[in-house]
């Protein structure tokens, strides 16, 4: 479901140019449940945003789906990632606008889905939220948004669910509850799980780890 092929990441800031993804190549089957693993600044986070279609490599070529990105334009890039991919992010990405009712319902929404409200009240159910569901994001704890964005990427039924630390900012209750909705996903639904994650336990559980240092791939482990 996912190919990367030779793919490359430089950063330019003013003169200085910083590679932080050098050749990277793996491939990933629909289904499958993966970490991607490894120090702090070597690159994971823009991994998966390139894997995502948030970004574009500098070189090397992405397929997510039978979709090459670097033959898409930004609009295209949307598309695919609304239709087919589901996001749980470290900076939330919730509208500020929104309760957290009304950006669960969003994704739903764009499906013209008749029963978005019921099926958002379900999610954040689910999620531990039923009795927050009027709040905006600056009314609710750092886990509660993380909770709400988890609902939201639900509410999308990605065919591929990509995680930066999905149990990072939660206590140990909570993170599990997280950890059990994602992994239920993937029995049920058959969703592909790429998880970036510091949490061994967590790593542990998925299929493959892919371990990265230095702009490389390391090692791929099997857990
Ligand atoms: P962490 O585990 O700490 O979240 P990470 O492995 O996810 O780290 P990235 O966020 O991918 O790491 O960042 C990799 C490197 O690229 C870092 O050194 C970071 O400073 C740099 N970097 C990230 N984004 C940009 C950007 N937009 N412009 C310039 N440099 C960047």
């Amino acid at each position: 479901i996912l190919t990367v092929n030779n793919v490359s990441k430089t950063y330019q800031s003013g003169s200085k140019s910083l590679t932080v993804l050098d050749q990277v190549n793996f491939e990933i089957q629909e289904g499958e449940k993966i970490a991607i693993v490894g120090p702090s600044g070597s690159g994971k986070t823009t991994l998966l945003g390139l894997c995502a279609g948030l970004d574009t490599a500098s070189t090397g070529s992405i397929i997510l789906n039978g979709h090459i990105f670097e033959k898409l334009n930004e609009d295209e890039r949307a598309a695919v990632r609304s239709r087919s991919i589901g996001f749980v992010f470290q900076n939330f990405q919730l509208l500020p606008t929104l309760t957290a009712l009304e950006n669960v319902m969003v994704p739903l929404e764009l499906k013209k889905r008749k029963d978005a409200k019921e099926k958002a009240m379900e999610l954040l159910e689910k999620v531990g939220l039923k009795d927050r569901v009027t709040h905006y994001p600056t009314q609710l704890s750092g886990g509660e948004q993380q909770r709400v964005s988890i609902a939201r990427a639900f509410a999308n039924e990605p065919k591929i669910l990509f995680a930066d630390e999905p149990t990072g900012n939660l206590d140990t209750d909570t993170g599990e509850l997280i950890e059990n909705l994602i992994f239920d996903l993937n029995k049920a639904q058959g969703t592909t799980l790429i998880l970036v994650t510091h949490d061994t336990d967590l790593a542990q559980k998925t299929d493959r780890i892919i371990y990265i240092k230095g702009g490389k791939i390391q090692e791929e482990s099997h857990g």
